[in-house]
């Protein structure tokens, strides 16, 4: 008989794409549970991922330490992670130190839970005896009455009783029956198409996916909150994604104020590594009801799912940029199947994407068609710039539009999606952009610290005083941004409150916070902001909205350039009107006659999306077929070739594979990077030709001279 040793496969938290066995100590450690192990000459942490015989040919070495007795997490999460895992072909430990906080990875043990109360113990009196004065008896008399006594709910003088119970043992900690969510009601009736998008998602069993869209201000967010509701005074838990952090403060107030501050949670990079860990904790112990958080909140365990909403779910931020390149919109999906809940994506503008799979039927379609409080939809109106001499950036017209709103006492918004003075400096004899040395990009001017950066790469340096390429001195700042666009509106309306919020004004939440609440009580004032100012905010006193440039959308080598466009400039739009006054949305253009352009004048945004699903389908691009990139960079360009070449060679055979092609952005912090797209008819069979091609390239020669990595359903080129 052969003595068969067991193993365990173990997931180390790195990029590395295999896994490891170890010898699985006694007891044997459940999935999902952190182990210490020995790893080159070091020590690391892992996941276990599976148990079995140890595979052959190998010595297996013990583990350290076992850290955990049961699973980080519940199973449906771990099915979403290997999910993850193969669906982006990512390497198991990166999937899995991106989807847990920070300090579990590092082997922290996770918070116990929350105890807010108390019971009496053994050793409180039984009568009257050895308590002095009244507010002892009191005290003890509420525990006889009550069994647990919350601390939040005591009065302050009955807290300081509470402290001497304590510190005699009479009390001892005891977990609390949580305190039932009872939500307020708001003032006024849900409208027709609020009540429908509520009832369909009420009335849905199991895994149901959603959209609800509704133009800005249509009462999206109530209906979630009304849904969230029935399952929140239930005991169930319900978990809202927003974009970004920037978009937390308002959808937290609201929630907090409906359902009370101790059933809401937030989950987002601007916490520290302990509240993080806090907040997620909560979530999965079932002591918060809502939690609302960014992208990778996605994988907060929760102890009793109920729904998920997915808010602004067109939203590119959805699609993780660096390391695992996971959507956590489309998780979100995968994630309500597991847990047979409902999803409900949100937005004004739904992705092509989203759109094609209401179209296929695969999502119900739910539509709030008014706005709530039967605000006015703004109109946008077309301003050429063609031989129009600008002022600061922007067309006369605007500026007199802009002058005679804050007349009237409301508010400007104006829209640019460009941080800093200039978005480069040029020679002004040969034409010279100052470019960054490690990205094939020109550096942007921020007058106020007097220097270039590169916004791809950080790169910083002051500003040359002649040209290095002829050697003039004639540097001048080129285009505008929202710094100068700041500085020369605040020179022609001096009074007038001017508020940026761009990336370089606003760094912490708090700021954000305060410039939001500034923005509320000053009217009339100017705004000027990016996009973190375009994104779902309620601005009620913005009356005009003037759109500064969108050009390069409309030019962009990026297939999904013009959605982004289309989807952009309907979101900042929106801004304007929210209330009783009638908003004007201004968008001044050197191609005033573009396809899209119309589109978006004449229509709604369900023409100008048509108008994109059907060049997409034309040019068989997503969301009629399905795409993935091998990307790849590396110092020399040669090398990026040389492997690209390679795994193409390696390829299955009637793989539909394009490339080496040059990145949108040739060279980025010294790399060169390049890529291969790969195309199927379908998600499923773009699936199967990479199972068989990412295996294979981890053998090529080249594969270890190069970064590369593969990004399924791309959002940026
Ligand atoms: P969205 O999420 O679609 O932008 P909101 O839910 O934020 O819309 O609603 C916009 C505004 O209208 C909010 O101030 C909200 O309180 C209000 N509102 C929502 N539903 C109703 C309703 N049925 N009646 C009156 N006001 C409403
Ligand atoms: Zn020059
Ligand atoms: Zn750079």
């Amino acid at each position: 008989m052969s003595n068969v040793t067991l193993c365990i496969e173990v997931a180390v938290f790195s990029p590395l794409r295999q896994t490891f066995s170890y010898l699985a100590p006694d007891p044997v450690p459940k999935p999902g549970t952190r182990v210490s192990v020995p790893f080159g000459k070091g020590k690391r942490l892992g996941i276990v991922l599976a148990t079995g015989p140890c595979p052959e040919g190998i010595t297996a070495k013990p583990v350290y330490q076992v850290l955990d007795a049961e699973p980080l997490l519940p199973e449906n999460l771990q099915k979403l992670l290997e999910f993850g895992r193969n669906y982006y072909h990512h390497a198991p430990g990166e999937v899995w130190s991106t989807a847990l906080p920070s300090l579990l990875c590092q082997g922290h043990a996770i918070p116990p839970p929350r105890q807010t109360g108390h019971i009496l113990s053994a050793m409180a009196p039984r009568t009257g005896e050895g308590l002095r004065g009244r507010r002892q008896r009191d005290l003890l008399e509420k525990f006889r009455r009550e069994g647990t006594v919350h601390e939040d709910s005591l009065l302050p003088p009955e807290r300081q009783t509470m402290r001497t119970f304590i510190k005699r043992s009479w009390v001892e900690p005891a977990e609390v029956p949580p305190v039932p969510c009872r939500a307020r009601t708001p003032a006024y009736h849900l409208g027709a198409d609020q009540q429908e998008a509520v009832g369909q998602i009420e009335s849905s069993r199991g895994f149901a996916p959603f959209l609800l869209e509704g133009v800005t201000g249509s009462g999206k967010t109530e209906v979630y909150l009304q849904v969230a509701r029935k399952f929140l005074e239930a005991g169930l838990q319900a978990l809202f994604l927003v974009p970004e952090i920037a978009l937390i403060p308002q959808i937290q107030e609201r929630c907090e104020h409906r359902f009370g501050t101790e059933h809401v949670a937030v989950y987002h990079s601007g916490l520290t590594d302990r509240e993080r860990l806090l907040a997620w904790a909560r979530a999965a112990q079932g002591q918060v009801r809502l939690l609302i958080g960014t992208r990778s909140s996605i994988f907060v365990p929760l102890a009793r799912p109920a729904l998920i909403v997915v808010d602004e779910e067109h939203d590119p931020s959805y699609k993780q940029q660096n390391g695992w390149l996971y959507s956590a919109r489309d998780l979100a999906m995968r994630r309500a199947q597991l847990e047979k809940i409902p999803v409900v994506l949100g937005s004004a503008t739904p992705s092509l994407e989203t759109l094609q799979n209401v179209r296929t039927g695969r999502f119900q379609h739910l539509q709030l068609r008014t706005r709530a409080n039967s605000a006015v939809l703004p109109k946008i109106e077309i301003l050429p710039l063609r031989r129009r001499r600008l002022e600061g950036g922007l067309h006369p017209t605007l500026i007199q539009t802009c002058a005679e709103t804050l007349e009237a006492g409301n508010q400007v918004l104006f829209f640019l999606n460009r941080r800093g003075y200039a978005p480069a400096l040029l020679c002004h004899d040969c034409g010279t952009a100052i470019s960054c040395p490690r990205c094939s990009s020109s550096l942007t001017w921020h007058q106020s610290v007097r220097r270039l950066r590169c916004h791809h790469c950080g790169h910083e340096n002051p500003p040359p005083r002649h040209c290095p390429d002829c050697g003039s001195p004639g540097l001048l700042p080129a285009g505008a941004g929202t710094e100068q666009l700041e500085e020369h509106l605040s020179l022609r309306f001096p009074g007038i409150p001017l508020l940026r919020v761009d990336r370089d004004t606003i760094h912490t939440q708090r700021q954000l916070r305060d410039v939001l609440s500034a923005i509320h009580s000053q009217v009339p004032a100017i705004l000027v902001g990016t996009q973190m100012l375009g994104k779902g905010h309620h601005f009620p006193a913005v009356a005009m909205v003037g759109i500064v440039n969108v050009d390069q959308g409309l030019y962009s080598a990026d297939f999904r350039a013009g959605e982004r466009l289309a989807q952009t400039v309907l979101q900042v739009a929106g801004r304007a009107g929210r209330d009783s006054r009638p908003g004007r949305v201004i968008l001044q253009t050197h191609v005033p006659g573009h396809p899209l352009l119309g589109h978006l004048l004449q229509g709604t945004y369900g023409d100008a999306a048509r108008h994109l699903l059907e060049e997409r389908e034309a040019a068989c691009l997503p969301p009629h077929t399905a795409l993935a990139l091998l990307r790849a960079e590396a110092h020399q360009a040669g090398k990026v070739h040389a492997f690209l070449e390679q795994a193409r060679g390696c390829a299955p055979q009637g793989t539909a594979i394009q490339g080496p092609l040059p990145s949108l952005m040739e060279r980025r912090a010294g790399f060169h990077r390049a890529q291969l797209w790969i195309e199927a008819p379908s998600r499923a069979m773009l699936q199967t030709q990479l199972d068989i091609w990412i295996p294979r390239l981890q053998a090529i020669p080249m594969a270890r001279q190069v970064r590369w990595i593969l990004d399924v359903d791309p959002h940026s080129f």
